[in-house]
């Protein structure tokens, strides 16, 4: 496998001008995709298991800024927390107090990104919305929160990704109303990250775009 390196160029250059984070996901995918992006100059990779993400970590070069965008178990924090850059899917107070902790082991400061359930699948993690209204976000010495992430519903309804993304921003633009530093809004991948930038998205999560289409799925 190769990676797509005019759709990466395109894409890059697109977003760069729009001031959008282009996070590259690049699980797994192999050591030799990542460092040929890497060799573009790329340097935002999102990885979601955290057994390959320690593993590839260890291998590529230490100024690649590491996104953990999975479902991140409490019992795994540790492994990840020495070096990670930006963990996407908070989704829960023990989680958070987890990081906070081992970060503070690490004397590091962790910035985190909170998971809204947006979607209507049931299967989807994160904070509902009046969960997220009552959490006191200052609370933790070593967790930095940067902003909200959401993943809208797989399907191939437009309106539907369309609403679930415009409601993320609904929420996101009333938090910061009182909560300044939440200015990042991880959304979008590959099929629906257009519609995510149309509905304010500034982080997109990009996969197969860029590295082709996975062998088997997350
Ligand atoms: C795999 C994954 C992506 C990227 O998916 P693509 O469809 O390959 O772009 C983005 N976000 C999360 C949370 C993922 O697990």
């Amino acid at each position: 496998m190769a990676i797509n390196k005019a759709a990466y160029q395109q894409l890059n250059e697109e977003l760069r001008l729009m001031n959008i984070t282009l996070v590259a996901v690049s699980k797994t995918k192999p050591i030799e995709d990542i460092r040929a992006l890497y060799n573009l100059g790329h340097r935002d990779f999102g990885e979601n298991y955290v057994q390959e993400l320690v593993e590839k970590a260890e291998q590529l070069p230490t100024d690649i800024r590491w996104h953990f965008i999975g479902h991140l178990q409490t019992n795994k924090v540790k492994s990840i927390v020495p070096f990670v850059y930006l963990i996407h899917g908070v989704d829960s107070l023990k989680l958070l107090n987890e990081i906070n902790k081992q970060a503070g082991k690490n004397s590091r400061v962790i910035h985190c990104l909170l998971q809204v359930h947006i979607a209507q699948e049931e299967t989807k993690f994160g904070f509902d919305e009046n969960e997220l209204f009552n959490l006191d976000i200052s609370q933790f010495e070593n967790v930095k929160i940067n902003g909200l992430m959401g993943m809208a519903s797989l399907t191939d309804d437009i309106n539907k990704i369309r609403t679930e993304f415009k409601h993320l921003k609904t929420i996101a633009e009333k938090l910061k109303a009182t909560t300044p530093q939440l200015q990042t809004l991880s959304m979008g991948m590959s099929s629906d990250y257009k519609i995510a930038i149309e509905e304010g998205s500034n982080m997109v999560r990009i996969g197969s775009l860029l590295f082709g289409e996975r062998n088997y799925p997350e």
